[in-house]
């Protein structure tokens, strides 16, 4: 089945097709289209705003994942800011480095990732497809690693004493928020997209 992936996140992308495989998943920037703006205040809220809006300019059924990291010694933060803590337009080092300055030398460096997942059947379904994920763990006091994206290079997850861009991508595939929003996603998908 031709997904459009609401996102235009190469790292994002990656993960989801290593494991849709049987799906085939175009991303909204090969169609052309634009980001949504993310407007809500929860994961869901921002993951259906970007999905209706990938299937209502693609014309196709939509997949868009919102996700982001929650550190409890800075009150959840940045959490659905993620992608933008250290200012419009922050590339995955600047966040990195952001995080590292709020923390300092905190002894509470406990984190969590979280990851939706919407599919839209097209832009005005009014029951999508939600799935979810969670991958515990703590920040380091440096970033270490080049696998992955975004914050992969601070932080340790449960279990062990590398970090997530030090793991071999199947392995973070397997574990990761996303690897169990995919997991839940791959089993339910088929009866969700057959229910018209
Ligand atoms: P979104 O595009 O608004 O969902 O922002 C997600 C942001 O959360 C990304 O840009 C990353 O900064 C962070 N993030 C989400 N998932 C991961 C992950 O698997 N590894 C590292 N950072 C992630």
């Amino acid at each position: 089945m031709k997904l459009v992936a609401a996102t235009g996140n190469q790292g994002k992308l990656r993960e989801l097709r290593s494991i849709l495989t049987g799906h085939e998943l175009l991303s909204q920037s090969e169609l052309g289209i634009g980001g949504a703006e993310e407007t809500g205040s929860t994961f869901v809220e921002n993951a259906i705003l970007k999905a209706r809006h990938a299937a209502h300019a693609s014309s196709l059924p939509a997949l868009a994942d919102d996700s982001g990291l929650e550190v409890p010694a800075l009150a959840g933060a940045p959490g659905i800011y993620s992608a933008r803590f250290a200012g419009p337009g922050a590339t995955d080092a600047d966040n990195c480095n952001c995080l590292l300055d709020k923390l300092g030398d905190n002894t509470d460096r406990r984190a969590r990732f979280r990851c939706v997942l919407v599919v839209m059947r097209h832009a005005l379904d009014p029951a999508p497809l939600i799935c979810q994920g969670s991958w515990q763990g703590e920040i380091a006091a440096a970033i270490a690693g080049s696998n992955g994206f975004g914050y992969d290079p601070l932080f340790i997850p449960d279990g062990f004493d590398c970090t997530a861009a030090e793991l071999d991508a199947a392995v973070k595939n397997e574990l990761s928020h996303r690897g169990q929003a995919l997991q839940e996603l791959l089993a339910r998908l088929p009866a969700f997209l057959a229910d018209k």
